[in-house]
């Protein structure tokens, strides 16, 4: 699949048009960005490997009835998608506290909250992805009130699957953040990637960190934390 002009240029990813009308390529980059770009680094190997846990998971969530993007794996760090329009909020599930979270609320990390907590952002680097409600969100038309409880219903479900699938993998998942589509027809669809960029992994044994946070705040083992989790995931 040949690619045509760059469509956009984000911090971890390119896209591309394609000789297809319903679909983009996604080329994963091993660029590393936090705090809202202030801090870039590499991670050896990153793109590689978010393409393909990104994908391994997709394809498993498919499976389950959470329609995505996903369309086929087409290289190492390539994978074509269906074409949509982001849905401009970030839409974060919650099992234990950590992060932003846990410095908003003060609960210490690792506090395991009562039941998941789903949050959204508006996307907006210029703003630093302010926290958004609902009602932001149906005033400033980001996205309809039927659009918004179609992503609820599947954020809730894709944090079930994950969580069982990862725990027999000794994978606890903290949290993780969602983004969705619209396509050409309206439906909603997963999108973006789901990857140790996106999501917080901790050892379920050791607690230890096997996500971006050992970029964002250089707790060193960087590249092993991302190879360990596709080991665990695809074996290899
Ligand atoms: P927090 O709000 O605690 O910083 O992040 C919550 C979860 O969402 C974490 O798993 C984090 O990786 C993910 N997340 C939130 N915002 C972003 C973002 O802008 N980029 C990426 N890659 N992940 C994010």
């Amino acid at each position: 699949m040949q690619k045509l002009e760059m469509l956009y240029e984000g911090k971890a990813k390119r896209v591309y048009k394609i000789d297809r009308e319903d679909a983009y390529l996604v080329y994963y980059k091993d660029d590393a960005t936090a705090f809202n770009g202030e801090k870039k680094g590499v991670i050896e190997g990153k793109g590689a490997i978010n393409n393909r846990v990104s994908n391994h998971l997709m394809s498993m969530l498919e499976e389950k009835g959470i329609p995505t993007h996903l369309i086929e794996e087409i290289s190492d760090r390539e994978t074509i998608v269906r074409k949509v329009t982001i849905v401009p909020i970030e839409v974060i599930v919650r099992n234990i506290a950590a992060g932003s979270l846990s410095k908003r609320l003060g609960l210490p990390e690792g506090t395991r909250l009562k039941m998941p907590v789903l949050e959204y952002c508006y996307k907006d680097d210029t703003l630093g992805d302010p926290m958004v409600n609902e009602y932001h969100i149906l005033a400033m038309d980001l996205a309809t009130k039927e659009e918004l409880a179609k992503i609820a219903e599947y954020a809730f479900r894709i944090n079930g699957i994950l969580t069982e699938y990862l725990k027999d993998l000794n994978i606890e998942l903290i949290d993780f953040k969602l983004e969705f589509g619209r396509t050409p027809g309206g439906e909603i669809i997963l999108a973006d990637e789901i990857s140790p960029d996106t999501c917080r992994f901790w050892d379920s044994v050791t607690g230890e960190k096997l996500d971006k946070d050992r970029f964002r705040r250089d707790l060193g083992s960087v590249e092993e934390a991302y190879q360990e989790i596709i080991k665990r995931l695809m074996g290899v």
